[in-house]
């Protein structure tokens, strides 16, 4: 009453003559061996929880395609999508949840792509659609403008309802590169494509170009001599002074990390951090500059050179977020000797809001006596609140309010502003970006504490600003070389 798969195998019998006599058939159930192999294979080639396939399935598909593709100058377009917040939404809901809502996306991107597009997931919150025989970049478009518009809202799934947002990388076939056209090729494209979009527009999505993929190589090269600066020691520290408004003495420097690349010579932090941060290697380099910035200061401390005088040291939000970030500070002063008072820990308003520990770090380093400054004041977020809540000592006035507070009112006035909020909240203001004997007069008639800029000093290596140290800044405006 059911249909069985056999196999099938047939013997002939010859007679005693050895002429041909019979058949012997014999049927062999495999249906069960069958369907394992089937599922094997069904497993192997898609994703279990969704039930699309996998990136294995993609790439061969895509190869086919590809191929096809070339012999009748037509279209494909690879978009690669990729859930905002999914790591959230697992962690506060629960992993069944996080499920759920996988399900739901896998099914709203079947119902969005047309029967012959494949639509595949990679892993964690990772799908793939191959859109095949696109027309124009127009008809692409449309596509993704349909695909955000129905992952971008609320969603219902299970017994959950969570705003979703998804970014989507885009690898248009042909690309527009001479080289390599194959289905490798393209999925890094839609890679870089969606990491831009994740970085730069999140909830929304990125086309990759030839532009993008030699950021994206330049990217990747720079990430590898940063790990061969580190091993082969091509940073050093140069300081900046600041000075005391009142009575023109140094009150303080802040140190900058500068880097040394054997070709390329001196790179600003303003172009490597960021990579940095983003590869993580910012940690161990981080690590590297307070060891040696607490090393030097340490000296100039025994050598009566720093009393009064804090030296700032610039963090970046993903130490300040590390929880065992007090303990690491507190290491370092014991191995170098350096008094907890003369630091200053220079942290952006950003990365003060995007730390979970911020108060325990802050009231950890501060009950010691670590400072804290406020760096790039006026770009951030600027709330009060927080302000008031925090063990915070001085507000860094951003250097473009600074430098254009001469020619634009509206940057005077935050300039004002900002010092004004530091006075009412007994903290100090700092102004950065001092340049010219002007701005340096602007500044201090609106009641401004401190100022740094190229006006007084420029930054300066270890052993100049041992000089300065010792014998003050000289005549102002004899700008010293830039390093
Ligand atoms: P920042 O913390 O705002 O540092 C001030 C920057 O302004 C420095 O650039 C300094 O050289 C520059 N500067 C000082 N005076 C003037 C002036 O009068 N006019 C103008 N136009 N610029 C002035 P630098 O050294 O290139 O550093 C750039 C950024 O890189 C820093 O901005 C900081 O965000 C980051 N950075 C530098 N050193 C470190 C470090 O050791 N750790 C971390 N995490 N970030 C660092
Ligand atoms: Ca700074
Ligand atoms: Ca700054």
């Amino acid at each position: 009453g059911r249909s069985i798969t056999v196999s099938e195998e047939v013997t002939p019998i010859l007679g005693e003559s050895g002429q041909f006599s019979h058949l012997v058939v014999v049927h062999d159930d495999i249906t069960a061996q069958l369907e394992a192999n089937n599922r094997l294979h069904w497993l192997a080639t898609h994703d279990s929880l969704t039930g699309l396939t996998n990136r294995a399935t993609f790439k061969e598909v895509l190869e086919h395609e590809i191929a096809r593709l070339d012999r009748n100058h037509q279209s494909l377009a690879v978009h690669f999508i990729d859930l905002d917040g999914f790591k959230e939404i697992n962690d506060s809901l629960g992993h069944q949840a996080g499920d759920e809502l996988l399900k739901m996306v896998a099914d709203l991107l079947q119902e969005c792509a047309r029967k012959s597009d494949l639509v595949s997931r990679f892993g964690g919150d990772e799908f793939a659609v191959l859109q095949i025989d696109t027309k124009d970049n127009e008809h692409v478009r449309l596509f993704t403008d349909r695909l955000l518009s129905v992952l971008n809202q609320r969603l219902q799934f299970g017994d959950n309802v969570a705003p979703c947002r998804a970014s989507i990388g885009i690898a248009l076939h042909p690309l527009d590169e001479a080289t390599t056209n194959d289905a490798e090729a393209l999925l890094d494209a839609a890679d870089i494509a969606l990491y831009e979009a994740k970085r730069h527009a999140p909830g929304s999505y990125v086309i990759y170009s030839s532009e993008l993929g030699s950021r994206a190589r330049d990217r990747i090269k720079l990430i590898d001599e940063l790990e061969d600066a580190l091993r082969d020691n091509q940073f050093s520290i140069a300081y900046q002074p600041q000075l005391d408004l009142v009575n023109h003495r140094i009150s303080g420097l802040e140190a900058l990390v500068r880097w040394q690349h054997p070709e390329r010579g001196i790179i600003s932090p303003a172009h490597f951090i960021p990579i940095a941060e983003e590869s993580g290697l910012i940690m161990s380099l981080g690590r590297w500059i307070m060891n040696a910035v607490c090393n030097q200061a340490y000296q100039w401390q025994q050598a009566g050179l720093l009393q009064d005088r804090k030296i700032a040291i610039n963090l970046s939000a993903l130490q300040f977020r590390d929880p065992g970030f007090p303990d690491e500070v507190f290491e370092i002063l014991k191995r170098t000797g350096l008094l907890p008072n003369a630091l200053d820990l220079e942290i952006t308003e950003t990365a003060l809001m995007e730390s979970r520990h911020v108060y325990s770090t802050m009231d950890a380093l501060h009950a010691e006596g670590v400072g804290f400054s406020v760096d790039d004041f006026g770009t951030g977020y600027s709330s009060m609140l927080y302000l008031k809540r925090m063990p915070i000592r001085q507000l860094k006035i951003d250097k473009e309010f600074t430098i254009n507070c001469m020619k634009n009112t509206n940057d005077a006035e935050i300039v004002r502003a900002i010092i004004e909020l530091a006075h009412n909240l007994k903290l100090t203001a700092i102004a950065e970006g001092v340049e010219t004997a002007e701005h340096a007069s602007k500044i201090r008639e609106m009641g401004c504490d401190y100022a740094q800029g190229f006006y007084y000093s420029r930054p300066v290596d270890g052993v100049t600003c041992e000089k300065l140290l010792r014998h003050g800044l000289g005549p102002v405006g004899d700008a010293q070389q830039l390093y």
